[in-house]
């Protein structure tokens, strides 16, 4: 062992050795469709504004740690009450990051159900916190996937948890929980809980009107999923009680010059990405049916904008998938639950052909 490796085995934290980095695929060449992002650029007249907006920008300054404009919009995009307000987060991993942190007292307890998003329970162990994850039901049929309300409600008893993520919908499930179960959950839970609606777009539900009913809730939200993955920008809404305390854990300057700028530009312009996630529904609705009347696959109902299935040998089909060009994503090996699942992000409907297409033919190549 070199010395560099020896000192690092010394100091490194163990659980941090443990772990395994976070996987980013290289994509280049491929069809991309594993990372929820939205397919499509906005028009071109938007795209000179932003490039005018990006000329004028001070980027010799810091940026705004305060942006007021960005706040104000989204404020009046959810229709805050007062005393309601916003936190803007580098993404909302970062805004999981600082909730986690804010409420790590010793034996503190995260939270969350099974199969989710994984950086809950890893952010969970970044910071030394103890993570406890409620298996989901498994039943076959419309129940898959859904909260296990008793062990849930059982957990929060025995756990106490300080706090409690659940992903609405949840990813990479792409179900919606049920309403009552989710109130239920929060009407039990002795610390806060945020409901993560990182797919709001594409969803017939929103937490976001209940906020003023209870005191310990939070909706975090991102726009990532919308059209501006590459500006990495999340944000957290609630009771200013709680903001302002997390607001002490923020990095003043999370949110660059650039994101900010052209995230308001892009809010002016709100219809624009409201309308491509239509679209993005409406070629969800479709590929869908195409996966269901596949032989072979077994698909989950999305309330997203990407569609989980099962096959019988997913590696090997994830494998031709990526020799026919398409890219998604191999769920099998990271979750008991997930054995042999896919999940395929909605692209443009060529994009979905071509992944349609180069599924059936590695399909029909792999049985
Ligand atoms: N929450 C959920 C449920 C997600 O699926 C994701 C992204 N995959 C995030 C949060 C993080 O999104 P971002 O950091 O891009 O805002």
């Amino acid at each position: 062992m070199s010395p560099v490796s020896s000192l690092a085995k010394t100091l490194i934290r163990p659980e941090i050795l443990a772990l395994h980095a976070y996987h980013v695929p290289d994509c280049a060449g491929l069809i991309k469709l594993d990372a929820m992002e939205n397919p499509y650029l906005v028009p071109q007249p938007l795209r000179d504004e932003i490039a005018s907006v990006v000329a004028a920008a001070h980027i010799n300054r810091y940026p705004d740690p305060n942006p007021h404009a960005l706040k104000e919009q989204i404020r009046l995009l959810l229709e805050l009450p007062e005393g309601m307000d916003v936190l803007l987060g580098n993404g909302s991993d970062e805004l999981i990051q600082l909730l986690a942190m804010a409420v790590n007292k010793p034996g503190a307890v995260l939270l969350s159900v099974e199969p989710s998003f994984v950086m809950y329970k890893m952010i969970a162990t970044f910071i030394g916190m103890r993570y406890v994850g409620v298996p989901l039901r498994t039943n076959s049929g419309p129940s898959d996937f859904s909260l296990d309300l008793i062990s849930t409600l059982d957990a929060i008893h025995r756990e106490q948890p300080a706090l409690i993520f659940l992903a609405y919908p949840n990813n990479p499930t792409g179900n919606l929980f049920s309403h009552d179960d989710v109130r239920r959950i929060i009407d039990a839970a002795p610390g806060l809980v945020v409901i993560d609606e990182a797919y709001y777009a594409f969803a017939s539900d929103s937490f976001v009107p209940q906020l003023t009913h209870y005191p310990n809730l939070l909706v975090m939200r991102t726009f990532s999923k919308l059209g501006m993955a590459g500006l990495r920008l999340g944000f957290l809404v609630g009771s200013s009680v709680w903001l302002e305390q997390l607001e002490k854990l923020r990095l003043p300057y999370n949110v660059g010059v650039l994101p900010q700028l052209v995230a308001e530009k892009l809010l002016e312009n709100h219809g624009v990405l409201l309308q491509q996630a239509d679209q993005i529904k409406l070629d969800r609705a479709a590929l869908y049916q195409q996966l269901v009347s596949m032989a072979g696959v077994e698909v989950y109902s999305s309330e997203a904008n990407f569609l989980l299935f099962r096959v019988a040998n997913a590696t090997a089909v994830f494998n031709g998938l990526k020799q026919r060009g398409v890219l998604i994503k191999n769920l099998n090996g990271g979750h008991p639950m997930l054995n042999n699942c896919l999940r395929v992000t909605v692209g443009t409907p060529e994009e979905n052909e071509l992944f349609i297409s180069a599924l059936q033919d590695t399909i029909h190549q792999t049985v």
